[in-house]
């Protein structure tokens, strides 16, 4: 039995594939340098006491014979879920400390980074061997059943198996998962990060909502997914005669060609096109403001900026409503793109936007064992 452990575990940034992972679909995230480190020491009561570095000044305590989802609410219920999800019985407490440096709530999965830290510490140190792909899964549960947040597996998968200069084409459908090289430096392009810091109310609601016309749109063409849709212009016709709500329509052409453009974006980059990428990702920005319906003028603000002062492409990331947009740019010109986005937020009277460039990263790893 080990006494203290030390993990980390990245946040990621999804490259193209949004709103395709609950449909069966394909997504082609990247784990990012930026993410959640856990220190976990074992204890001689049967307390489970956690701490984070970015909350200061509190502890919470959870008995594990408590340790059920609803016990506990707000940060602490990501890392007492993990310790819930992991499949076998504690028999005593255990410390745990978690530090980070994923923007929280940017849709750059800090929650998935907390997730897959703390299950990597504690997979350590109890003793037990789980597969990193399992510990994905794990961390999926937490995040569903423990904090209630029903997100699909992208975000678990990407900071558990994220590799350096790649991206990772996930089939959520097959769940085969394929690392595509993501070589930008060597081609003199830097992936931007730009966090609105705007968060929309819109967002578990909307969430929610996407997810069910998704269902009935799969529903009314007598298919389990989306994804098993094979002849996209017959199915939107089909919807469109079946239905009277536009939406059903919009959302499903969304989630179709947003399928495409992931697979045509891992070929263009397995072939080393970013010009390709570029015009992949404004399609797909467009499909999500215009049809999906997720964007928000801050998003939309970043992207048409970055793409007029020079970025290659750009697109919002994570699922909507606020969060980050990222762009595809030459390298000479980050600082412009930057300085031009920051400025025009200011001059809409919006938040100073934070911006970053993400270096794609190895996935989740134990740092300390003894
Ligand atoms: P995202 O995953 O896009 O960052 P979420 O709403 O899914 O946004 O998850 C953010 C939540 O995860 C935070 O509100 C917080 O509860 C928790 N969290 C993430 N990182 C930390 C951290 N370092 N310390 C405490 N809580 C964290
Ligand atoms: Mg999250």
């Amino acid at each position: 039995m080990t006494t203290t452990v030390k993990s980390w575990a990245p946040g990621r940034v999804n490259l193209i594939g949004e709103h395709t992972d609950y449909n069966g679909g394909f997504v082609l995230p990247m784990a990012i340098h930026l993410g959640v480190q856990t220190t976990v020491t074992i204890r001689d009561d049967r307390m489970l006491v956690m701490k984070s570095v970015q909350v200061p000044d509190q502890r919470v305590i959870v008995d594990l014979d408590d340790l059920v989802p609803g016990c506990v609410d707000g940060w602490a219920a990501y890392v007492a879920g993990a310790v819930w999800a992991l499949p076998i019985e504690l028999t005593h407490g255990f410390e745990i400390e978690i530090d980070g440096d994923v923007p929280l709530g940017a849709g750059l999965s800090s929650s998935a980074a907390v997730e897959c830290s703390v299950l990597v510490a504690m997979v350590e140190a109890v003793g037990l061997e789980i597969a990193p792909r399992e510990i994905a899964r794990l961390a999926k549960k937490c995040e569903n059943e423990f904090v209630g947040v029903p997100t699909g597996s992208m975000d678990q998968v990407a900071s558990m198996l994220g590799r350096d200069e790649h991206v990772l084409l996930f089939d959520t459908l097959e769940d085969s998962i394929r690392p595509v090289p993501f070589e930008i430096q060597h081609a003199g392009y830097e992936l931007l990060v730009i966090d609105t810091r705007a968060s929309h109310a819109l967002i578990d609601g909307g969430y929610a909502s996407r997810r069910a016309t998704c269902e009935l749109a799969a529903q009314t063409l007598g298919v389990a997914t989306l994804r098993e849709v094979t002849d996209m212009e017959l199915a939107l016709s089909t919807l469109s005669q079946r239905t009277n709500d536009p939406n059903v329509v919009s959302r499903a052409r969304h989630v179709l060609t947003e399928n495409v453009r992931v697979l045509a974006t891992a070929k263009a980059l397995t072939q080393r096109r970013f010009e390709e990428v570029g015009m992949l990702m404004v399609s797909s920005h467009e499909s999500l403001r215009d049809d999906f319906e997720v964007s928000c003028p801050e998003l939309d603000c970043a992207v048409e900026v970055a793409l007029e002062t020079g970025a290659t492409g750009a697109r919002m990331t994570g699922g909507g409503f606020g969060g980050s947009a990222i762009a595809l740019v030459p390298m000479q010109l980050t600082a412009t793109v930057t300085a031009a986005v920051c400025d025009q937020f200011v001059e809409n009277g919006w938040l100073s936007p934070r911006c970053f460039v993400a270096i794609p990263s190895r996935g989740a790893r134990l740092v300390v064992s003894h």
